[in-house]
């Protein structure tokens, strides 16, 4: 049983912004956080198995970051061609890449990125997989000791998606029960699997229905994209009569457990029936740029009151998976309305962390408090260029708008250190640059 004791640390919970508690010490057995403060040194010192201690004092805790839309498969699609909206972007670049993956490159294209995400403070991420080879994500995501909640992407209409990049729903949906059966809550529930469509664009009508009929038998997660692009919301408008997520939640897809990428091209119906039907959206503002696909209306889902997480979307149209970046972006969109509005940089933070959370249906407590996992990052504020601290009433302006990457210290995952700052390599999870040219040409081989 792990055993953790982090000492002298503040401790930012982000329940409240007064949710701070400055030299603390912090206590975690068995992946839980068990005691805080005094009480946290006493059950350090009992007897057991050896305790790890890291010594944080100056440093600040704060809840792990979520990635709630990942694309780990394009991961090795980083850098690819620019200026290119949604539907251009995947027929030529990333779905030629996709189909191009065997086992071995996209474990390395998961390990890539799973790597990039422990060493930026990411704790859980949701990943939208590709059509095969899932087991290699799965593998990646068990050695790097991550929350991960994936699966195979579902697409099977014949009209609009590569012969070498489709599945029958039949097919598409055994392979999701295949890895349900081997996967999902291996490594202390660590893994989880998720019915995955990738939008309806891509998805035949029977296949959308299948898929939600399946996801609530077993009770699984649901992630899929809507109303990314503009074009997109118009085949989907053009094919059903209905908005993307209308749509959505006709076919059943809308539910608690539900996460939609992206909602840029929504109205309050839309807003309303998210809130209504409890689903989440994750809000990708780095990708929504550089596709030219729009701004998420994130003030007005969150008045209707929908939880809006954060995520990177995949490395092929970011081109990083740095959580600091989507927080500093996120919180100053708003202030580029017609009629600004401000997002306050606790509200972001509770985005990329407690509301992430909850769009991936991961449950415990909120807060750095006994009974929550010991999930956190260890940030250190003297690292880079983020001080002075001393003019702010509260830290969390300083952490979305000067820390970043480089402050991040140690990430614990279910009480565990699974990254150091002083090993880059992230323990051996992330590949050598040689390994990844040589997975890259092998992609090019094959495309
Ligand atoms: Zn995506």
């Amino acid at each position: 049983m792990s055993r953790l004791l982090v000492q002298g640390g503040t401790l930012l919970g982000l329940t409240t912004p007064r949710d701070i508690r400055p030299a603390t010490d912090l206590y975690a057995e068995g992946g839980a956080i068990v005691a805080a403060g005094e009480e946290a040194s006493r059950r350090a010192g009992a007897p057991g198995e050896p305790v790890e201690r890291l010594d944080a004092r100056g440093k600040w805790i704060i809840p792990g970051f979520v990635q709630a839309h990942l694309h780990l498969c394009q991961t090795l699609l980083r850098n690819g061609p620019e200026g290119l909206e949604l539907l251009p972007w995947l027929t030529q670049h990333v779905w030629p890449g996709e189909a191009a993956h065997d086992a071995e490159t996209l474990g390395t294209s998961a390990r890539l990125g799973l790597a990039e995400c422990l060493a930026a403070g990411v704790t859980a991420v949701l990943d939208m997989g590709t059509v095969r080879h899932s087991d290699s994500l799965f593998r990646a995501a068990a050695r790097a000791g991550i929350r991960y909640t994936g699966g195979n992407v579902l697409m099977d209409d014949a009209a609009t998606t590569p012969p070498n990049l489709r599945a029958t729903a039949e097919e598409g949906l055994a392979e999701t029960e295949r890895l349900r059966k081997a996967w999902h809550g291996r490594e202390r529930g660590r893994l989880r699997v998720a019915v995955q469509p990738r939008f309806a664009v891509a998805c035949t009508d029977g296949l959308l229905r299948d898929a939600a009929a399946y996801a609530s038998t077993e009770v699984l997660p649901i992630h899929t994209h809507a109303s990314e692009n503009r074009v997109e919301c118009q085949a989907v408008l053009r094919r059903t009569g209905l908005s993307n997520v209308r749509y959505l939640a006709e076919v059943g897809l809308l539910t608690p457990r539900t996460c939609v990428a992206h909602a840029i091209h929504t109205d309050e119906v839309d807003w309303s029936e998210l809130a209504g039907r409890q689903a989440s959206v994750a809000h990708c503002p780095t990708s929504n740029l550089l596709l030219s696909s729009g701004v998420c209306p994130v003030p007005e889902l969150r008045r209707a009151g929908v939880t809006v997480a954060l995520g990177s979307d995949g490395a092929a149209c970011n081109n990083s998976l740095d959580p600091f970046r989507e927080m500093r972006l996120a919180a100053s969109l708003p202030g580029a309305r017609a009629i600004p509005e401000t997002l306050a940089a606790f509200e972001v933070l509770r985005m990329m962390t407690w509301e992430g959370a909850r769009a991936l249906g991961l449950a415990g407590a909120e807060g750095l408090v006994p009974g929550a996992p010991a999930d956190f990052v260890v940030l250190d504020p003297e690292a880079a260029w983020s001080l002075p601290v001393e003019w702010a009433e509260e830290p969390y302006g300083a952490i979305v708008y000067a820390m970043g990457r480089e402050n991040v210290a140690v990430t614990v995952v279910d009480g565990v250190v699974r990254h150091r700052s002083s090993d880059p390599t992230v323990g051996g999870l992330k590949p050598r640059p040689d390994e990844i040219r040589k997975a890259v040409a092998s992609l090019k081989s094959r495309l």
